[in-house]
């Protein structure tokens, strides 16, 4: 509630985006439950906040799983008897592909971790929220949620389906209480653009002087900047925005 420390639950926990987040709400004097695969970098980070004087309970989770992501929420609220803020972060790419060259394996993996997992999370935490009273929920969808993204396209019919699931949630749940939005960031100086990067055609720099094309600003967008929104985004201090698809995006959609 207003004033009191948050309880900030945060997928994709374990690098990037996420670990970026994760900071800066320990900064703010949040209590963290955090979440992703890969061990070693979701310990970094809970010790990292930790660090930070954050409280910190860290939990493995596929999010594509429907057990795994009720053990998740369960677990958060057991630990710290409610739930302030969601952050949805986790995510995944794909190689560069036509989808014309997409297989089928590639664009159901894309909507089982992105799509689905969301989903799943956000039924979830909009059924505790509603029953609090309150609640603040983000979903880091993609520019990719909001135009075409060549080569990407499993990814953006996936981010799409996180802005209709975003605005769907946010309608349902506002008289509760519980606002809900999504961010969709251009690209980010994470592995996940290395990724994509690696993927294409020539040189890594040549390939992500090719992605920042669009991008009036010409530069990739740090983990900081995009946490920095997050945590604006969720705050009490935005209280009226629900429903929103916040573009982060160096003015690409503004062209
Ligand atoms: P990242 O790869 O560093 O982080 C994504 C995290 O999600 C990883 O730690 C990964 O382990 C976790 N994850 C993947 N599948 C999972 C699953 N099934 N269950 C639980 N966790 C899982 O990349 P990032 O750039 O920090 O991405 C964070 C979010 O931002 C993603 O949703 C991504 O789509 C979105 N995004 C990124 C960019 C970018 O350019 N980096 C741009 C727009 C949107």
């Amino acid at each position: 509630m207003e004033g009191e420390t948050k309880v900030v639950l945060l997928s994709g926990a374990a690098g990037g985006i996420g670990r970026a987040a994760a900071l800066k709400f320990a900064s703010t004097g949040a209590a963290l439950a955090l979440t992703d695969i890969p061990q070693d970098g979701l310990r970094e980070t809970a010790r990292l906040a930790g660090e930070a004087g954050a409280q910190v309970w860290a939990h493995t989770c596929d999010i594509s799983l429907e057990d795994d992501v009720t053990g998740l929420i369960e677990g958060a609220v057991t630990r710290f008897g409610r739930l302030d803020i969601a952050v949805n972060n986790a995510g995944i790419a794909h190689e560069p592909a036509r989808i014309a060259d997409l297989d089928l394996a590639t664009f159901q993996r894309m909507l089982a971790v992105n799509l689905t997992g969301t989903f799943l999370c956000l039924r979830a935490q909009t059924a505790i929220m509603r029953e609090q009273g309150h609640g603040s929920i983000l979903n880091v969808a993609s520019l990719a949620g909001l135009v075409g993204a060549p080569l990407l396209g499993a990814y953006a019919a996936a981010k799409h389906g996180v802005v209709g699931l975003t605005k769907t949630a946010a309608a349902e749940c506002a008289r509760s209480r519980v606002r809900v939005n999504a961010l969709c960031p251009s690209f980010a100086d994470t592995a996940m653009v290395g990724a994509i990067a690696s993927g294409m055609r020539g040189s890594a720099d040549e390939a992500v002087s090719r992605l920042l094309a669009g991008i009036p600003m010409g530069r990739l967008a740090s983990p900081q900047e995009i946490a920095e929104a997050i945590v604006w985004i969720t705050g009490d201090a935005n209280s009226f925005m629900t429903g929103q698809a916040v573009a982060l995006d160096g003015g690409a959609s503004a062209v």
